[in-house]
């Protein structure tokens, strides 16, 4: 790891003007992915701005149906928060599908939402990887592609974007609210648009200057009526990332769709909303056809590459699944599964 200096921000404008004072330097809070990175010489900042004692430790429920959730909540605690257990199912499966009870108990909301999109020759330093230094090529679309993405993907880098919380974040419409680097105030932005496809720049992958810092994330909490969960395929049971997942949230009234909600993960780029299929699921009856009919939609646009053609059907069967343990859990076959590999 290359030598870096380190001190502690008392509060966020002291925050960002550490960050200023040194080019390059990166704000850490809970550290588990920064600090693998700076131990592989991916990443290394001069200077590290400890935020981990900043007031964003706090889920309130600011205005009715409108729950904020502060950048530096722990994801152990966001996944056994009793409203959002209660009324939003999807975010604690999706939370507790992946990484370690340890991990989640020093991860952070907003450190999850700016996990590096990667696939593995990115933390190979042999390999090329336009993510790293833009114009060496990309490893993936010659070599091992079975994880990579089929949405989203551009010539120059088709990595997964890897947060299984932000694909839960996108069917609650969450915003996100993000403290400028030059001390302006708060902006927010849709979660939505928060992340960016990879395009000819794959290492800008959200809309964050250098140095900005996301303070809290706000959700729309689902009416009484409405239904979310989180169902994820991996390869092994535990610690490990989606090879298909979809979050759902949808809010039925007199037999019908009123209101349709639908996230992808692990096959695109950023986490990634199916609009398309969200609008052919609205105003329906609930039934399998119907379901089908959205999946279609949903990866219509697919396009795999060499070893993930797979993903196409995955993805398909994951959605109609959710869609049915949304509407239907005991048809479903009770709660869906946060691992393993889909019948
Ligand atoms: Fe790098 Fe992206 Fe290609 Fe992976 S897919 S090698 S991260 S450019």
């Amino acid at each position: 790891m290359d030598a870096f200096s380190y001190d502690r921000a008392q509060n966020p404008a002291d925050a960002l003007s550490r960050l200023r004072r040194v080019p390059r330097s990166l704000p850490i809070a809970g550290g588990t992915s920064l600090l693998d990175l700076m131990k592989l010489g991916i990443e290394t900042p001069p200077h590290l701005v400890d935020v981990s004692q900043l007031l964003w430790s706090r889920i309130e429920e600011r205005s009715p149906g409108t729950l904020h959730i502060g950048a530096l909540v722990r994801n152990s605690e966001l996944a056994q928060h009793p409203l959002l257990k209660a009324r939003a199912p999807v975010v604690s499966e999706a939370l507790l599908s992946g990484a370690s009870p340890q991990i989640r108990n020093m991860a952070t909301v907003g450190g999850n939402l700016l996990q590096r999109t990667r696939c593995p020759y990115f933390r190979d330093l042999q390999s090329p990887c336009n993510k790293r230094l833009l114009g060496s090529g990309c490893a993936a679309r010659q070599g091992h592609s079975r994880e990579s993405a089929i949405l989203g993907g551009s010539e120059t880098c088709i990595a997964v974007h890897p947060s299984d919380l932000a694909v839960a974040l996108l069917v609650l419409d969450a915003v996100v609210h993000i403290l400028p680097q030059d001390g302006a105030s708060e902006r927010t932005v849709p979660l939505s648009e928060f992340h960016l496809l990879p395009g000819k720049t794959p290492a800008r992958e959200t809309v964050l200057e250098p140095q900005d810092l996301i303070s809290g994330v706000s959700v729309t909490l689902p009416t009484e009526n409405s239904r979310s969960c989180y169902l994820k395929v991996t390869d092994r049971a535990l610690f490990e990332f989606a090879l298909a997942s979809v979050a759902v949230c949808l809010e039925v009234k007199a037999g019908v769709i009123q209101r349709a909600r639908l996230a992808l993960g692990g096959v695109a780029t950023k986490p990634w909303r199916a609009l398309t299929a969200e609008r052919a699921l609205e105003q329906q009856k609930p039934s399998l056809e119907v379901f089908r009919a959205a999946a279609e939609l949903a990866l219509r646009e697919a396009e795999p590459v060499r070893e993930n053609a797979f993903k196409v059907e995955l993805s398909k069967r994951c959605i109609v699944r959710a869609l049915q343990q949304a509407t239907d859990p005991a048809q479903a076959g009770g709660a869906p599964p946060t691992a393993g590999v889909a019948s």
